[in-house]
């Protein structure tokens, strides 16, 4: 099957003096190149992931290649068929990717943790008194991870420094090995990690995604899948035969990546759901949203 469209994920930490302009100079590049996905701007940088036909993401990645200021992006590009995306969205924010640290808020262009290569970090893993930290949300970290990682119960990026001071002990004297989806999260997760006064901390550069596309280490270590923000929901990291899932579904327990979203329509949860119990007992998380939704909609028609 030929896949005619890519997809781009990307970022790049660096200094931009006036981040509205860049945002609206940058709409007008994407819409001229029919790009659909989602990209944040902040003074701090740029951040983003999109789709688009595979002749336009080349020349997208060509400008920005050729931006002295955003020059030397490490481009994951996975061949698709089609858009993931339904539309475009530029925003400008605070940070490109939000920690909150308020007035400790810092640029990974003056702080950041030792990148490791996938072939390093794959060694880096198999040392003594190391520990690999899942720097992603619950709901990521659901579906994949790497062997043995701690997986830090938090709902968002925002919330992880909390976690992180109130997990000191278990880190304390050892080596911290930190990863993310594409690296982007990392690299100011990695230099909060250096401000709170760890010292040992290394991440893994290009993230999973760049981890499981190296021709070297093949995925190798991880498990499961790698939850993506569109609407993939997923892509495969471990391409070697010890790959296995690790999710399940939240109703019957088998093995399972299929993700739906709740149908109660105030709830909307992203759930783990296989096809059978969705046929079975319909697209809910738990008995009390089917409850409310049916009765609701018997009210609705007046029964
Ligand atoms: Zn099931
Ligand atoms: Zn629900």
């Amino acid at each position: 099957m030929s896949n005619p469209y890519e997809v781009l994920l990307y970022y790049k930490y660096a200094r931009v003096d006036d981040p509205e302009a860049f945002a609206a100079d940058h709409r007008l590049l994407c819409q001229r190149l029919g790009l659909r996905g989602r990209i944040v701007v902040a003074t701090e940088g740029l951040n983003g992931t999109v789709s688009g036909t595979k002749s336009n993401c080349a020349k997208y990645r060509e400008v920005l290649d050729c931006d002295p200021i955003m020059a030397g992006i490490d481009w994951k590009i996975d061949p698709e068929e089609g858009h993931v995306f339904p539309k475009l969205s530029i925003k400008v924010r605070n940070e490109v990717v939000t920690l909150e640290l308020g007035e400790d808020d810092f640029n990974p262009v003056d702080r950041t943790a030792t990148h490791l290569k996938p072939s390093e970090w794959r060694e880096a893993m198999k040392e003594d008194d190391v520990v690999l930290l899942d720097a992603r949300n619950d709901y990521e970290w659901e579906i994949g991870r790497f062997e043995g990682a701690i997986l830090p119960n938090v709902p968002s990026f925002k919330d992880l420094p909390r976690w992180i001071r109130d997990h000191r002990c278990e880190l304390e004297g050892k080596k911290i090995l930190t990863y993310c989806t594409g690296g982007i999260r990392c690299e100011k997760f990695s230099g909060f990690l250096l401000n709170e006064g760890f010292d040992n901390v290394f991440q893994l550069e290009g993230g999973i995604v760049s981890y499981g596309k190296n021709e070297e280490v093949k995925g190798e270590g991880y498990e499961g899948e790698c939850y993506v923000f569109d609407e993939r929901l997923s892509v495969s990291v471990n391409q070697t035969e010890g790959a296995k899932l690790v999710s399940k579904c939240r109703s019957c327990g088998i093995p399972s990546i299929r993700y739906r979203n709740c149908a109660w329509m105030p709830c909307n949860a992203q759930i783990l759901l296989c096809e059978d119990c969705e046929k079975t007992m319909g697209r809910y998380c738990d008995c009390r949203c089917k409850e409310i939704d049916l009765m609701s909609r018997s009210a609705v028609i007046g029964i």
